[in-house]
């Protein structure tokens, strides 16, 4: 359990982490039918609390992906964040950020792997320390996967499902090979879609852009928040459409942006340098840096996107 909580929440009940196990019989079937989330709280020093951010949206989100996926599960969202703040409080630290996984699988062991419409669903959730990399001035490299992305009317991008990760992985290994940190993605249109765990967007002109969701991106929490934060924070107009891949190459900055990647500015794509292709451009600087405080609960405008967590 190196690096996990003592305590992980399964179906409404803490238990410690090595009595949360499931038989290898349901291991097929809660595979091909299991979705997740993942969500940080981070510790604020102005106001010495951990908060989860927009935890709610992402429970949201993971109900949302379990009736996609034709499961039922018997917790709504706000016994979820319950759940969490409780879960979160049972660390008894102080100062720390910490990732939390969310997820449901198909309940009990089945024969088939294609359980039928209506499958109970479980739900467990668990978290362990991360350490947030925003403000630390790093930047990655890209490369245009040669794997496209799965077809969204077939899989839908939406369904934030194990079972969609098999092209990410696909396209992560396809990037290293190329010596690159993060793969794009194109859809089979050609489109820009998104990373293989993270959106992308691009500044061109001083506007933002980033590719719109019915190309096959997954309505991605972070997206929503720097899309917000870029407009009203920032002034900076925004244009969700469909991207080609060639204004990746001209674009005048690129960032990746999601619950783990945070805001990573990308310095390069395909080789071709972008800026001045060692450091992040002023646009994406001044987004991470309005990221960074609103994670941070450093206003108060955006409260209603921290859960916080007391700890005593
Ligand atoms: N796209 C994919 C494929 C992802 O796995 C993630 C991470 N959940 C994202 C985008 C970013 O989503 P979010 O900002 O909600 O973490």
């Amino acid at each position: 359990s190196a690096g996990y909580g003592r305590l992980i929440w399964r179906n409404g009940v803490l238990m410690p982490w090595e009595e949360a196990t499931i038989h290898v019989s349901s291991v097929g079937h809660a595979s091909v039918s299991a979705a997740f989330e993942g969500v940080h709280s981070y510790w604020s020093s102005t106001r010495e609390t951990l908060h989860g951010f927009r935890l709610r949206d992402h429970m949201q989100r993971l109900l949302e992906s379990l009736r996609l996926s034709w499961m039922e599960p018997e917790f709504d969202a706000d016994a979820l964040v319950a759940a969490t703040v409780e879960l979160l409080a049972s660390w008894q630290t102080t100062g720390k950020d910490l990732h939390i996984r969310p997820w449901g699988f198909a309940a009990g062991t089945h024969r088939q792997q294609m359980v039928p419409r209506g499958t109970p669903a479980e739900i467990a959730i668990e978290t362990w320390e991360f350490e947030s990399k925003l403000g630390q001035g790093r930047t990655c490299t890209l490369a245009v996967s040669s794997w496209p992305r799965f077809n969204h009317g077939a899989s839908p991008a939406s369904m934030k499902v194990f079972s969609n990760y098999h092209n990410g992985r696909l396209g992560n290994i396809d990037a290293a090979a190329r010596g690159a940190d993060w793969p794009i993605f194109l859809n089979t249109n050609g489109h820009v879609t998104e990373s293989s765990g993270s959106c992308i967007a691009l500044v061109k002109r001083g506007r933002l852009v980033t590719p719109s969701l019915s190309d096959g991106v997954l309505d991605s929490i972070t997206r929503r928040t720097l899309i917000q934060l870029a407009q009203e924070e920032l002034g900076l107009e925004v244009e969700t459409r469909s991207v080609e891949r060639t204004e990746l190459y001209l674009a005048d900055e690129i960032f990746l942006m999601g619950t783990s990647a945070e805001v990573l500015p990308a310095v390069s794509v395909d080789g071709i340098p972008i800026g001045d292709g060692k450091t992040a451009g002023e646009v994406t600087q001044a987004i991470e840096a309005c990221y960074h405080d609103t994670v941070r609960a450093a206003t108060h405008k955006y409260d209603e996107w921290l859960t916080p967590v007391h700890l005593d």
